[in-house]
Formats: structure tokens, sequence, C-alpha cells
């Protein structure tokens, strides 16, 4: 030990911890104030495979993902799920009522979560054959489920949700997320901005899938205006499965479905077209090659991210692209008993 020059007193452990630079873990009063603020994580390797980096001189094109599987509910859903139930509570709609809805999936999951942290009930319909992980994951949270029947898919699920609104509209508030502002604004107001900061302005390709349209539409609403406000152009990709009888959970393919409400055209500048092998492959990728184990509609919006950077490459512009990874891919393991308990 070094004698000591100044006659301040040592540091106790505590102050030198309190002095140490660490990055400061969240600390706040409930698990809703975790949604969001979520990480941006540079996909290096996944740029390597595909020469995105700048071997030749010629200039870099960057990949990166947003990891809204860090939120506290697991899922890009959270940041929707928590504004539509904020809004319906500031409203007085729930007012001495349950919030109803017809999924089992991501959505169904983080509106159990909000439900559970701000005490609003809710209730989820349906099918009896829906694997038993999303029937515990969402009653662990406490939320009531109802179970439609398993032949009529999830078609049943919605019409019986509808009809016990109808029934019972004193009992049920039905938020509709396909028709509710609530969903995009989530984005416009935290997706987008956080992206702007993380890639501090540098963003200039946003890549993602539709299941309502509430991430392509919100975040890429508010890209545009925070790009024409710097003076520059953000170009945002629609992704959407090549074909309607596709086997990417959560996600549309417009041409066969029901175009949702909240869908705004005007504001996507192209619509890739992915092939549902090609996000099976790449989220198998990036699990081996970045340590991001992610659910196959992140593995396509992956594959369209890389599309659009190896166009940039390919045209020696450069390019920084961000895109979606919305859940992990332990969400979509399937279950023994599914095979053991529901042979058609
Ligand atoms: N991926 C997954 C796994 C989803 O569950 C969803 C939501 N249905 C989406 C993508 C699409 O998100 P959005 O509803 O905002 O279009």
């Amino acid at each position: 030990m070094g004698a000591r020059v100044s006659n301040a007193p040592t540091p106790t452990g505590a102050e030198q911890l309190a002095l140490t630079e660490l990055v400061q873990p969240a600390r706040v009063d409930r698990v809703t104030d975790l949604v969001g603020a979520t990480p941006l994580v540079r996909l290096h390797q996944i740029e390597r495979d595909h020469q995105l980096d700048q071997l030749d001189g010629g200039p870099a094109v960057e990949l990166w993902a947003k990891c809204e599987f860090a939120n506290p509910a697991g899922s890009v859903k959270d940041r929707p799920a928590l504004r539509i139930i904020q809004d319906a509570l500031a409203r007085g709609d729930l007012a001495g009522k349950r919030l109803i809805d017809s999924t089992s999936g991501n959505t169904g999951i983080a509106y159990s979560m909000v439900g559970a942290a701000l005490g609003v009930p809710i209730t989820l319909v349906m099918p009896e054959n829906v694997s038993a992980p999303r029937k515990q994951v969402t009653s662990a949270y406490g939320t009531e489920l109802i179970y439609s029947d398993p032949m009529e898919g999830s078609d049943g699920a919605i019409v019986l949700a509808r009809e016990l609104v109808d029934r019972h509209p004193d009992r049920y508030y039905y938020p509709n997320q396909y028709a509710n502002p609530s969903n995009p604004l989530a984005h416009y107001e935290g997706t987008a901005p956080e992206i702007w900061q993380q890639t501090r302005g540098r963003v200039t390709h946003f890549v993602t899938g539709i299941g309502t349209s509430g991430t392509i539409v919100g975040t890429s609403r508010r890209l545009h205006e925070l790009g024409r406000d710097a003076g520059r152009e953000v170009t945002c990709v629609a992704m959407q499965p090549d074909d309607g009888m596709h086997g990417l959970e959560g996600l549309k393919h417009l041409p066969s479905s029901l175009v949702p409400e909240i869908y705004d055209p005007t504001v996507l500048d192209d619509t890739i077209w992915m092939p549902t092998e090609e996000g099976w492959d790449m989220a198998e990728r990036v699990a081996e090659v970045e340590g991001l184990f992610v659910g196959h509609s992140s593995g396509a919006n992956v594959a369209a991210a890389v599309r659009v950077a190896r166009e940039l490459r390919a045209a020696r512009q450069p390019g920084v692209v961000v895109t979606i990874l919305c859940d992990r891919g332990d969400r979509y393991f399937v279950p023994l008993e599914w095979e053991r308990e529901y042979v058609w």
C-alpha cells in the first residue's frame, strides 16, 4: 500500500460501489414500468455470413435487432397490451368489467401480465386444444380461461368471445387490438424513438412482420417523421409470409385475410415476401451464431432484414438496418401431450 497523500477518509465499500461505473439495472415500482426500453443488439455474425462488413473497402451495412423478447411477459405485445389497458382505464371503459379477448398467443400472455400487475381481471377465450403451456402461462397470472370448440379453431374462439361481449356488455370490455389506436401508438411513442436514440439517429431501414400491424405501422409512422425532421429518409419495409398456409405464428398474409383497421399502407415503402422455411432456418442460425434463441417470426424478420441489407451492399450503399426480435424460441416448443391427447 502506497502512502496516502490526501487526508480524505478512505471511501467505504458502499461508497466505492456508488462511484463505480456499472450499467445501472432498472429499479421500478411495478413490473409494467419494465415494459419497453428494450436492448438493441448488433448481429455481427449474420453480417459476416452475408458479407455485409466492409471487406472490399465498400461501405458496411449494419444489422441490428430490437430485443422485444426482453419485455417482462416475453414479447413485442407487452407494449400494446399495456397501452391498451392504460388508455381503457383512463377512459373508464374497464370500470367494473373484465377485459376479454380471443388469443392464446403473445397478446393473451401480455394482457395477463399487465392485468395482474394493474388489478384488471382478464378473460381469454381459446380453442380447447391449445397447448398446455399456453394454458398454464396465462392462468398462472390469474387469468380466467374459457374454452371454445377445438374443431372450430381460432375463428371459433373469436366468435365465442364476441358472443360473450354481446350477451354481457356490462361484464366484458373487448379491446379489439386490430382496430385499437392504442396498439400502434405504443410503438409510435416507444419502439420508434428508442430505435432512433439507440442508433444515434443513424437508422436507414426498418423491417418487420405484420400481425395486427401495430408494430410496423406505429414504428414506421414515427421513424418517417423523425427522419424528415433530420432531413433524410427512413425506409420502412413490411415482411409477409409468401403464402396463406404459412407456419409463422402471429403473422398475417394480408392478401388472404381480413385487413386490420389500424393497417396504414401509406407509412410503408415496400413489402418483402418470405417463405416460411427461410424464417425457420434464419431463427436456427441466429440462435447458433448470435446466441439469440428467438421464435420463427423473428427469424423471418432477420431474413427480410438481410435481404434489404444485401441489396444495399450490392448497390455499394451504406445502411443501418433495424428489425424486431418478437419473442423467444421456447414459446414454440411442441408439448408431448399435444400428440397424446389430441389425435385427430
Ligand atoms: N410476431 C409474433 C410472434 C407475434 O405474436 C406478433 C403479434 N401477433 C407479431 C409478430 C406481429 O406484431 P403486430 O401485431 O404488432 O403486427
